[in-house]
């Protein structure tokens, strides 16, 4: 690995002064496990690294029934699963963070990392669309809150400008009749990553949908909302029929990718069978 220089901002302002002087030999460190991994390999050489971790603020996770939930970005996964808060009133995204990796990256790697790595096989990134997060980010010409979709650009690649830092996530209070399911399928138990996702936010009224976010992950460069799909379930009772017939719509939908773990074509069938099962298991309809 190649030497560098450790620094360590005091506050959020400096960090992102830091980026603008030092640029592109310079890369922010939350908990490292992607970044070391990276440079590790030497795909990644930084000169210089910024530290978050003197920036306590940015670990906090605290929810107001009006403005909703907001996550610092060096929350950690462990941090995002047991959250109080975050069970009562998003028991959908607790139960993915409760699910990534292994109890070592879970209790150091951040939700912040993650979204800013924009590593296509993770599992926050399509919990967090369906939920309808935004992003805080701060930099030297002040803050901006950026949809997740629009953060999100391609495969490890995201909205974020060099001299930014990811501060919080954002998500809207959960509307009444709120529910949702966060599935995940591992090709083998023994590797981590998940090979495809599907994220699943409704309101419903018992078993009428009355309304629905619907996105894929990990199999897909970045997370993507199958619109087609969604308005396909919106304003309907959902039977065991309508969830195969949503799941054939994402399946066709998805931009798949093809890689060493997967082709595209697979990738596609684990989709439209993790969909179905997701849609009918939240609505509590039959599913073979
Ligand atoms: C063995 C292994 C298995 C894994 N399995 C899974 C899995 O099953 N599911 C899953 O979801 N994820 C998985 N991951 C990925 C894991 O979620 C990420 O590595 C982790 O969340 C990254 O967070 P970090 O704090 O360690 O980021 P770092 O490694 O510190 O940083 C990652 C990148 O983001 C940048 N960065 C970090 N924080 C900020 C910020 N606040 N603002 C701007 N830029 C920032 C860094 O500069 C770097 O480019 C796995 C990782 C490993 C190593």
């Amino acid at each position: 690995m190649r030497d560098f220089e450790f620094l360590e901002p005091a506050s959020v302002a400096e960090a992102s002064r830091m980026l603008a002087d030092l640029g592109d030999s310079c890369r922010v460190f939350a908990g490292g496990t992607a970044l070391m991994l990276g440079m590790r390999q030497r795909m990644l050489t930084p000169s210089h690294l910024v530290s978050l971790g003197r920036l306590e603020d940015l670990r906090r996770i605290g929810f107001d029934p009006r403005g909703g939930l907001r996550i610092g970005a060096l929350a950690l996964h462990a941090d995002v699963a047991r959250s109080p808060v975050v069970q009562a009133h998003y028991p959908m995204l607790a139960s993915m963070a409760s699910r990534v990796a292994n109890p070592q990256v879970r209790n150091q790697g951040t939700i912040g990392g993650n979204l800013c790595y924009a590593d296509p096989a993770t599992d926050p990134p399509g919990c967090l669309m369906a939920l309808g997060a935004q992003i805080v980010v701060s930099g030297t010409g002040g803050e901006r809150v950026i949809g997740i979709e629009d953060f999100l650009v391609d495969y490890y690649v995201t909205a974020l400008a060099g001299d930014e830092v990811v501060t919080e996530i954002r998500l809207p209070p959960p509307a009444a009749g709120a529910d949702g399911l966060y599935s995940r399928f591992l090709r083998t138990a023994a590797e981590h990553r998940p090979l495809a996702s599907v994220a699943l936010s409704v309101r419903r009224e018992r078993a009428f949908c009355v309304d629905v976010r619907l996105a894929v992950g990990a199999s897909t460069p970045i997370p993507a909302r199958l619109r087609r799909a969604e308005a396909l379930l919106a304003g309907k009772t959902v039977t065991a029929e309508l969830a195969a017939e949503a799941a054939d719509i994402v399946a066709a939908d998805i931009n798949a990718v093809s890689d060493l773990r997967g082709s595209a074509s697979y990738r596609r069938e684990m989709v439209r069978v993790v969909a179905r099962r997701t849609i009918s298991g939240l609505f509590g309809v039959a599913s073979e």
